[in-house]
């Protein structure tokens, strides 16, 4: 295993490897809130560990912030990331494009794409999508894990509620826009109904940033079915592998789960449709769990433990047999091949 180790730290070194999804905008916007600042190198020794070129931030609210709030928390959250851009200028950088992710990184660069989780900011004003779309947001998370005006999310666990739906008319029309902006859809959090919907109405291609597969966790809502890994792939999208150790296995509560436990989804969607559809999108929540309780019925825990990790998780698969290709591919460049087609 130290050869193979070795094999895909040079690779992750080599790689243009991206998280799809990390809740930076929150960690960075309550730590403002604390009063601290110039956070971005806290962190940079795990990102750099890790091979991490670039990760899509996404912009998350705390329910308690709604709805009042989301506007103005969404608008707070960009202005941590312009802060903290502008006070390491030569270490982190907003994107807007693919290329600018590309140039970034050959640059030496974290580069940061932005992407809504919960369209809760532009309340019922289609207008405000362009506002954000100019503000560098590029990526339509349309629900968390709650109701909003254009979709209902899913929860973690079972919970109880009234009648589910699908999209709203506001919702079909934010996809609608946000396509023709260039901006992409993201389906992690959405119900089965809404899914289907977006699958219906988007040209794609589709991103789920942080879902696994469903038949390995059956129950778990959160995770995508075979049907709809199938439907992702049709539009040529990407799903990114997600840590939380409740989306990994049904027994994660009764032993440690490890990044071996992760690469079974990577094992599934690559037999279903090929491994040209996976990507990272760890939510990593380990370092956020002060103040972060997330809904799931029991404790849960990161499986690949932080963005230093990284390494370890490409060795897991090169050892199961994938091409440094695939793994390459695995690591970002599947991320890259659909931020290419969507980002104008
Ligand atoms: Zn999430």
């Amino acid at each position: 295993m130290t050869e193979t180790l070795q094999a895909a730290e040079r690779l992750t070194c080599e790689s243009l490897v991206i998280d799809v999804h990390y809740d930076l905008g929150m960690d960075l916007c309550d730590r403002y809130d604390r009063g601290e600042s110039r956070i971005w190198p806290e962190y940079e020794s795990s990102f750099s560990a890790g091979g991490l070129k670039g990760l899509v931030s996404s912009l998350f609210l705390h329910s308690y912030f709604l709805p009042e709030m989301a506007l103005r928390k969404a608008l707070d959250q960009i202005a941590c990331l312009l802060k903290e851009q502008e006070a390491f200028k030569e270490r982190v950088s907003i994107c807007r494009s693919a290329s600018e992710l590309e140039e970034a990184a050959a640059e030496g660069r974290t580069g940061i794409l932005l992407s809504f989780e919960g369209v809760e900011p532009l309340g019922n004003d289609l207008s405000l999508l362009r506002v954000f779309y100019e503000l560098g947001v590029r990526g339509v998370g349309l629900a968390w894990s709650r109701r909003n005006e254009a979709a209902d999310g899913c929860h973690f666990a079972p919970k109880r509620e009234g009648r589910k739906g699908g999209l709203t008319p506001f919702g079909v029309q934010v996809v609608e826009e946000a396509e023709r902006l260039g901006m992409w859809i993201d389906v992690s959090h959405l119900n089965d109904e809404g899914f289907w919907d977006v699958a219906a109405i988007a040209r794609g291609p589709l991103i789920a940033s942080h879902s696994n597969c469903r038949a390995l966790v059956p129950g778990m809502m959160r995770n995508l079915t075979d049907d709809q890994i199938v439907a992702i792939a049709k539009t040529g999208g990407v799903i990114g592998m997600n840590s939380c150790s409740a989306f990994v296995k049904p027994d994660h509560d009764r032993r440690r789960l490890g990044p071996e436990d992760l690469a079974d989804h990577v094992d599934h969607i690559a037999k279903l449709v090929g491994s040209q559809h996976v990507c990272l999108g760890f939510d990593f929540c380990n370092g956020f769990k002060d103040y972060l309780t997330m809904g799931c019925s029991v404790p849960t825990y990161d499986v690949v433990a932080g963005h230093r990790e990284i390494p370890a998780f490409a060795a897991v698969l090169l050892q199961r047999g994938y091409s440094e290709d695939e793994v390459r591919g695995i690591l970002g460049g599947n991320a890259m091949r659909v931020f290419k087609k969507v980002l104008a």
